[in-house]
């Protein structure tokens, strides 16, 4: 059951390595998904660490029923075995309405009434419109005062990270229109719960990074180190994703996905490994994992 983060006297010793994987039931795992649990597995084994897995089902209307079960399942035929229990977001939301709460009685957020069409109008990215407007709750969504000006940040695999400053900057969503918690607060508030000082993820998320890195910021909060891997995407440049039907990975045969994994993060694995167990593909890669090797690309065409 969740605690506050406020209150709470967990303080990672500096020495203390602690990755985890956070996917969204939205669809069953698949090549993309599966080098992010891998490489944030691999890093977080190498360093003697532990690894968390936390399930993101704080959005039930793309929730895909039976998928927390397949993507545990299929994690654990691959070899990759978490430390702890895993984490429900959906269990999560005393934590997040206490850290709403904490926000608001700061003056730190705000409900806006903004649509998307007039969000649109002005360029896509939101200009803050209703942030002094002191408007009640009434269907509306909650934004943060975004005001910690982060843009750029140290990656552990990209290196210096440039993020558009308009959409760092922007007051992004907290609790969205329809009520449901958005991505940003219950990433932030978990990655704090859970003490989480490593993330390895794809890059994707490399934008997000810096609000996350100013949400951190704004409760007084170490945030984690973060590494971004390539994203994989098909021949015409798409993510591969549950989206576009990108294909769910064979549980019954793990090898040959886990070494196209291994392949596409860069650590070179030699064809024996294709003969060999799943358990000894993973002992092997914990031995010979290097950061340093994964390609510092955004993204790399899957199909090649
Ligand atoms: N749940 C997110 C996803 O599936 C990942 C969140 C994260 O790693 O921060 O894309
Ligand atoms: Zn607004």
């Amino acid at each position: 059951m969740a605690s506050s983060i406020f209150s709470s006297k967990q303080q990672r010793p500096p020495t203390q390595y602690r990755g985890r994987f956070a996917p969204s039931p939205s669809g069953l795992l698949h090549f993309g998904s599966l080098i992010a649990a891998l490489a944030s597995y691999l890093d977080a084994k190498s360093n003697k660490g532990l690894w968390l897995v936390r399930i993101e089902d704080i959005d039930p209307p793309r929730e895909q029923a039976g998928a927390s079960d397949e993507i545990l399942k299929t994690l654990e035929a691959f070899g990759l075995h978490w430390d702890e229990s895993v984490l429900f977001q959906s269990q999560q939301s005393p934590l997040y309405l206490e850290v709403l709460n904490y926000l608001a009685e700061h003056n730190l957020s705000y409900y806006c009434h903004c649509t998307r069409a007039e969000i649109k109008k002005v360029g896509g990215i939101y200009q803050n419109h209703c942030r002094y407007l002191a408007h009640v709750n009434k269907n509306s969504a909650t934004r943060i005062i975004n005001s910690q000006k982060i843009i750029r940040y140290n990656d552990l695999i990209q290196g210096i990270v440039e993020c558009n400053p308009e959409l760092a900057q922007e007051d992004f969503t907290l609790v969205r229109k329809d009520g449901l918690f958005a991505y940003q607060l219950a990433v932030v508030v978990d990655d704090i719960y859970q003490n989480i000082s490593h993330v390895i993820r794809g890059c994707d998320l490399l934008e997000p990074t810096a609000r996350q890195l100013s949400f951190f910021k704004l409760l007084a909060k170490r945030p984690p180190l973060y590494g971004h891997i390539p994203l994989a995407v098909t021949s015409e440049g798409y993510k591969l994703s549950k989206q576009n039907k990108a294909p769910a990975i064979d549980i019954k045969n793990p090898q040959p996905a886990l070494h196209a994994a291994l392949t596409f993060l860069g650590q070179q694995p030699p064809d024996e490994l294709l003969l060999m167990t799943t358990e000894q593909i993973i002992t092997w890669a914990i031995a010979h994992w290097s950061l340093a090797n994964i390609p510092k690309k955004r993204q790399i065409n899957f199909f090649n």
